[in-house]
């Protein structure tokens, strides 16, 4: 990976740590969170900073037409921040961690029982590294997950959300121009035409 992916690097406390320590990632807390990762299929985790994502009103366009979660998910537009939200949240943050998944399964455009529950394991993972790192002492974590909220058979969206708990808001739903965030972070990425080809998960935590 290139320079801009980071790696802040202090030791690992041995006491508790004090949320807001300035503890920065140590390698060992990547190595943890890269085990954990596992577990629910994400392969990498980047840490990086946060002037390397792009935001764009387009990316809501692409929300609003051509996609069926579209006011009907309370993970996607409009349940979520607007533009100038997103914008101030993300000046809240210096550094986030990228979550990378593979999928290459042949049956991917026709089993989508299975996808839903390859979506949800990868979304618990999310939640569940976001989780690691609050008890780790950062309070600020808060995942953006990969395509709309699938616990769900069909999404309760208007009544109120049935695990509230567990839910996040998607990258997109954020104005994330993900391909533009990937080459940004030097990272190469292309549609998947063919079956056999691998299909990429992309989530976000937004760290400190
Ligand atoms: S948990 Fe269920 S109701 Fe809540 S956002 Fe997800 S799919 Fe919708």
């Amino acid at each position: 990976m290139n320079e801009k992916i980071v790696c802040l690097s202090k030791p690992e406390p041995s006491e508790p740590v004090s949320f807001r320590a300035n503890i920065g990632l140590s390698g060992q807390t990547l190595e943890q969170l890269h085990k954990k990762g596992k577990q629910y299929g994400v392969e990498n985790i980047l840490p990086f900073r946060m002037n390397n994502i792009v935001v764009a009103q387009w990316v809501n366009l692409k929300c609003r037409y051509g996609c069926s979660q579209y006011m009907a998910n309370w993970s996607c537009p409009p349940a979520t921040p607007d533009l100038a939200e997103v914008k101030t949240i993300f000046s809240e943050y210096s550094t986030a961690l990228l979550l990378v998944g593979n999928q290459n399964r042949n049956d991917f455009y026709k089993d989508s029982n299975r996808n839903r529950t390859d979506q949800v394991k990868y979304w618990k993972g999310t939640v569940s590294l976001e989780r690691m790192l609050f008890l780790k002492g950062y309070d600020k974590a808060i995942g953006l997950v990969s395509g709309a909220c699938s616990l769900c058979k069909k999404c309760a969206y208007p009544d109120a959300c049935r695990f509230p708990m567990e839910k996040r808001p998607t990258v997109e739903s954020f104005y994330i121009d993900l391909v533009g965030t990937l080459k940004n972070l030097g990272i190469d990425t292309k549609v998947a035409l063919e079956l056999h080809e691998t299909f990429k998960y992309y989530s976000i935590i937004l760290l400190d």
